[in-house]
């Protein structure tokens, strides 16, 4: 039998974990019988970004979002598929050592479980580049959509927006208040040290 192309095949190349607090691949897991998880990162890195994960298939795939999701169904946010990563990533939070692919602090910024609308089409969904989920997360709850808005090959770009479904709140800018990560309570993160700061040009 031919072997299932390995997902996370990318996210081991860019990585040293000899190095890195990252995790290292464990062996694909088999479909969950309970919830599929999702969890946000707000990742300091060469630029802040908030990184989305969905379970699916015994990966997480991920998507980089420079400004993080919007409860205002009108804030259409870019958000730029990146490569799988492992389950072990959800309970990740650290800082990625200079000079290491994602160098900068990650923190676990939200977390919870979430389904497709209606339930089950996250395989059928993906493929058609028109997720709608549903997340019960500490911060992020109710409706959004990904939508692909360039066909793949290289980087998939897609756009997040809450869907209209009683849960929008257009006023609630929630990466503003709710700075913190859910698993520590952190709220600092910081980038990369540059290298100009390594040579003493700034004080
Ligand atoms: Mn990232």
């Amino acid at each position: 039998m031919p072997r299932r192309p390995d997902p996370l095949e990318t996210y081991r190349q860019k990585r040293d974990f000899g190095v890195t607090p990252e995790p290292a691949p464990e062996a694909v897991a088999p479909a969950p019988a309970g919830k599929l998880r999702f969890m946000v990162h707000k990742h300091d890195a060469t630029r802040l970004h908030y990184d989305l994960r969905l379970e699916v298939d015994g990966v997480l795939a991920s998507w980089a979002c420079p400004k993080g999701p919007s409860y205002d169904p009108g804030q259409k946010r870019l958000a730029v598929e990146t490569e799988d990563h492992p389950l072990a990533y959800g309970d990740f939070e650290g800082r990625i050592p200079d000079g290491e692919y994602g160098a900068g602090d990650s923190i676990i910024w939200d977390r919870g479980t979430y389904d497709t609308e209606p339930p089950g089409q996250m395989q059928v969904q993906r493929r058609k580049g028109h997720l709608h989920i549903v997340m019960d997360g500490q911060k992020l709850k109710g409706g959004w959509h990904l939508v692909r808005t360039r066909p793949q090959g290289g980087k998939a770009q897609w756009l997040l927006f809450k869907a209209k479904d009683g849960t929008e709140r257009p006023d609630y800018d929630v990466v503003a208040e709710r700075p913190e990560s859910v698993a520590s309570g952190r709220r600092v993160t910081r980038g990369p040290q540059r290298q100009s700061r390594l040579r003493g040009v700034h004080p």
